[in-house]
């Protein structure tokens, strides 16, 4: 529910509506916007006696949001969420982030060439994981510990932002520690007590659609993150299951425009989990920007062909270079521009 105040009400008829909420037994989240503050009651059980309210000074309108997600919704937040980022990058504004890298961090040499090939090409963010959720527990699992380390050492080379996945509670410390995105992966995207936490991180959040989550299912594990405190999460389609074996996954890229539509949250697309085949991840990576994604997720791999996971939907950096060419025209084309790296900025 959000109570609307009226342009230029004083901050004692605010404080009036937000202690009425508490007294009520919710949370009020107070957000002034440039015409006038609203304040949002969290905790919406569906029996609010909103009667209480409305008869407060200073309020305009009452207004009931219909989605089961609250705070994600654009009926509670109609302009977008531009998520600030380190270095003066944002996310869900007029550009578009490329975070690029391989699957995994495999040893120093591979994260080092991985990172500096993705710079070179244009990406801002470098993308990596020291913690693997895998399919089978006899596949490589990633170097932990030491695997965020030697993404530290990667961005301290090349001023690139580092996303990375925490895979439970347990690691999510030390991973908001190095990373400057923590990534919520789409096995674990209905994990709640890992959302929860995800939530009390301190990290701007990539939560990624889970396999055969709806977009409902996926905003609403959003607003567990949102609900705990944190406001910065970057949504991500990377494809769903489908019934054809042709491709890895379905990438829906109508969940775009869909989550635009109904979110203020930004989403971005990964065509290489989408697809599973690198030949079809720069139509796809295009695609998605053409269709209106804020960013793009996409692995690349200095020696796919020795990759320890995900070779096969690994971009050569020849590729990528290739790819990040023709996305700076198709993000001109429909009014953006590609986020350049930190450090290369005007
Ligand atoms: C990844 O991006 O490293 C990953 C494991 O992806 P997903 O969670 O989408 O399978
Ligand atoms: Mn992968």
């Amino acid at each position: 529910m959000l109570i609307v105040m009226r342009h230029g009400a004083p901050e004692e008829d605010i404080q009036r509506v937000a202690a009425t909420i508490e007294e009520m037994g919710y949370q009020a989240r107070p957000m002034p916007g440039k015409q006038r503050t609203t304040v949002g009651l969290v905790g919406n059980d569906g029996r609010v006696d909103a009667s209480r309210l409305a008869a407060l000074p200073s309020v305009q309108e009452v207004i009931h949001v219909t989605k089961p997600y609250k705070q994600v919704s654009r009926e509670w937040k109609p302009e977008s969420t531009v998520i600030r980022l380190p270095g003066g990058l944002s996310v869900g504004g007029d550009e578009v982030i490329v975070m690029a890298g391989p699957c995994s961090v495999e040893s120093e040499r591979q994260i080092l060439a991985a990172a500096r090939a993705v710079r070179e090409a244009g990406a801002a963010v470098l993308r990596a994981g020291a913690f693997k959720p895998r399919s089978s527990p006899y596949s490589f699992q990633g170097l932990g510990m030491a695997g965020l380390k030697l993404l530290a050492r990667a961005r301290e080379e090349t001023g690139l932002l580092i996303v990375t996945e925490a895979m439970d509670g347990e690691a999510l410390g030390a991973v908001a520690e190095t990373a400057d995105i923590i990534q919520i992966g789409a096995r674990n995207m209905q994990n709640y007590s890992l959302l929860k936490r995800a939530g009390r991180a301190g990290k701007p959040i990539l939560l990624k659609r889970g396999l055969s989550a709806t977009i409902q299912e996926l905003l609403l594990s959003a607003e567990y993150i949102l609900a705990e405190g944190n406001p910065n999460v970057i949504l991500c389609e990377r494809g769903v299951r489908g019934f054809d074996p042709a491709t890895r996954n379905l990438l829906d890229l109508s969940a775009i425009p869909v989550v635009h539509g109904v979110s203020h949250l930004p989403i971005i697309a990964d065509p290489s989990h989408g697809t599973g085949h690198r030949d079809m991840v720069m139509p796809m990576a295009k695609a998605a920007v053409a269709g209106g994604a804020d960013g793009l997720l996409v692995e690349v791999h200095p020696t796919p062909d020795r990759a320890l996971s995900d070779g096969a939907q690994s971009l050569y950096p020849e590729q990528f270079d290739r790819l990040m060419k023709e996305i700076r025209l198709i993000a001109e084309a429909i009014g953006r521009r590609v986020a350049e790296p930190a450090g290369v900025r005007v």
